[in-house]
């Protein structure tokens, strides 16, 4: 499932905070993808978006590896089309601190997020003002700093969530198997539930009486793309769950095992 991909002659690699980051050509083609209809408004909106996910994705990533380096193991962050994965080279000893690994891509997300939305607080940098496209960035970063970071601690496989909920479940059930076994089918509920949420939201945005109105304005709408998404993924865990039922162990795919090992 989420291995790290091959390296290919256009990946674009660099160094950051003493960390090899790579960066996989199908990075690109999955966040033009992603931002597509920003070319309605735009090119420039479209480079924006690009940014912005590059921004966003490497933060997080950098949370995930900064986490392994407090707890002992260096790693290299890579992205590719299906976000970024933070490659560990060696497994991180104790329940407390992979979950802590787990939570800090999300966190340093939110981090970014709170950084953006206070300096623009205190100097206004994100101002229409400022012309459009910089007030469309600023509310970009915001956004998708804040959402993804929510979204990534839902307890599915193979997101963040989804680890913090199988270690949860094996420190439980101390039968190893068990805690995996119903870690995956939380995992499965959470997936069809957001799935299904997500068809709704879908169909109200074309109807013309919404059933959606009473929640307030804040709250996360979901969209065909997430439909799918989570769709996909709780039928990765249904297959997942099938293989353990078998009395299989398996080391859960996620964002830190790595293919090298
Ligand atoms: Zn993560």
């Amino acid at each position: 499932m989420l291995a790290e991909p091959d390296r290919t002659p256009y990946d674009v690699n660099f160094r950051l905070l003493g960390f090899r980051v790579r960066i996989h050509p199908l990075f690109w083609l999955g966040t033009v993808l992603l931002g597509a209809n920003t070319l309605n408004a735009g090119l420039e909106y479209l480079a924006i978006w690009v940014a912005v996910v590059l921004i966003s994705i490497t933060v997080h990533e950098l949370g995930h590896a900064i986490a392994f380096r407090r707890f002992g193991s260096d790693s290299h962050i890579v992205l590719w089309m299906f976000g970024g994965l933070a490659v560990p080279y060696s497994r991180v000893a104790g329940r407390n601190q992979r979950i802590l690994v787990s939570l800090a891509g999300p966190f340093a997300g939110f981090l970014l997020c709170g950084l953006v939305y206070g300096s623009n607080y205190a100097i206004g940098w994100g101002s229409i003002r400022n012309g459009a496209p910089v007030a469309w960035f600023y509310t970009a970063l915001v956004l998708v700093n804040l959402y993804w970071g929510i979204l990534n601690l839902l307890p599915v496989y193979p997101l963040d969530g989804g680890q913090v909920s199988r270690e949860l479940c094996e420190g439980k059930w101390r039968n190893r198997g068990r805690g995996v076994i119903v870690s995956l089918k939380i995992s499965i509920g959470v997936a069809i539930a957001v799935a299904v949420y997500s068809i709704i939201c879908e169909m109200d945005y074309r109807s013309r009486d919404s059933v959606l109105d009473f929640l307030p304005w804040w709250f996360p709408r979901g969209s065909l793309y997430t439909g799918l998404l989570f769709g996909l993924l709780a039928y990765q865990s249904y297959q997942l769950l099938q293989f353990h039922s078998r009395g299989y162990y398996y080391e859960a795919p996620d964002d830190r095992v790595s293919w090298e090992k």
